[in-house]
This record gives C-alpha cells, sequence and structure tokens, in this order.
C-alpha cells in the first residue's frame, strides 16, 4: 500500500525505493525515474537531467570490470551525443552547444561530498542548444526511453516565455510540449 506523506528532507539520505513517498519528493533518487527540467529561451535551450545512475548503466559505483566500464562508456558517450536525445523541429535550427555531465562515481565532474558517498549514486547532466528560433520549436523527441531501457518515467518541468508547466513522460511517450 502505497502513501503520500511528506518527507522531512535531509541532505545525503537516499530514501526507500519503489515508494509513492520517493517519488512525492521532487529531488529524491527513484530507480525508473529521472527528473528533466527545461528552460527555453528565444535562441537557447537548456535541459537539466537528474537521474538515478543505475537507470543508464544499471550499477550505481564505479565499473568494477569489463563489461561494467564498457556500459558506462556506452552511457556517457550517448549523452554526450545529445543531439540525437532532444530532437528539435528543424525549422528551429537548434544545434548542440554545451554538454556537462557530473557522476562522480563515473569520475565525470566534481568529487562527491562525503554526505552523498553511499549504495546510490547520480548522474546530473546539463544539455544546452543553440536555436536560430525556439518559438518554431513546439515539441521536443526525447530519446531518453530508447537510449536507456531502464528508464520508464521522466519528470518533467518547462519554463519558457508563456511561463511553467510540469509533464509527466512515461515509457514509450517521447513528445515533450515546449509551447503552449
Ligand atoms: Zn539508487
Amino acid at each position: 500500500m502505497m502513501t503520500k506523506r511528506s518527507v522531512r528532507r535531509t541532505a545525503g539520505v537516499c530514501l526507500a525505493l519503489g515508494t509513492a513517498l520517493a517519488h512525492a519528493h521532487g529531488t529524491a533518487h527513484q530507480h525508473g525515474v529521472a527528473k528533466l527540467d527545461v528552460a527555453v529561451e528565444s535562441n537557447r535551450v537548456t535541459f537539466e537531467l537528474d537521474t538515478p545512475l543505475d537507470n543508464l548503466i544499471g550499477i550505481e559505483r564505479a565499473p568494477r570490470n569489463d563489461a561494467e566500464r564498457k556500459r558506462a562508456d556506452a552511457a556517457v558517450a550517448t549523452l554526450r551525443d545529445a543531439a540525437k536525445l532532444f530532437g528539435f523541429d528543424p525549422a528551429a535550427q537548434c544545434r548542440q552547444q554545451d554538454v556537462e555531465l557530473t557522476a562522480p562515481v563515473l569520475g565525470l565532474g566534481a568529487a562527491a561530498a562525503p554526505s552523498e558517498q553511499g549504495e546510490h549514486a547520480d548522474l546530473e547532466g546539463r544539455f544546452v542548444f543553440a536555436c536560430a528560433d525556439t518559438a518554431r520549436a513546439s515539441q521536443v523527441d526525447i530519446g531518453l526511453f530508447k537510449a536507456f531501457p531502464k528508464l520508464q518515467q521522466l519528470d518533467v518541468q518547462v519554463a519558457g516565455p508563456h511561463g511553467q508547466s510540469r509533464q509527466t513522460l512515461k515509457r514509450p511517450a517521447n513528445k515533450l510540449t515546449l509551447a503552449k
């Protein structure tokens, strides 16, 4: 039985998995679910992804063997090739400008703070696209479900010139609405 109750925010503590409690909490770590914040400006779209590492590579620690290393390298390469993960309407003329990945257990970005070390780990990604006119991109095709089979749900928040919207994409849905 799943109940929704408020959860006291405690830094560095991973909440129990698979519960509605974790989902109710925006920053919680819940396997299968990732958070995607989208900022739409007239000539730029920025995606910020925050996901349990498990969704991407099935483990949440440094790779220990060749198979795990290969899986981690492949996931990182997939994320760096962001133009395939975020498909814009060609009319908007968007092109990938910058990708920053942070995942301490994979040696990406800053080292983990002591409070963040534990049995769970996340990856944060920032993907920036420069566009001629984002008003011409009403939707984005999200390729994350196709690329990462363990990912089941994306909790999306879009902030743009017309305000904010929240959307939940569940596999296999892949159309993200940018403009309303
Ligand atoms: Zn985890």
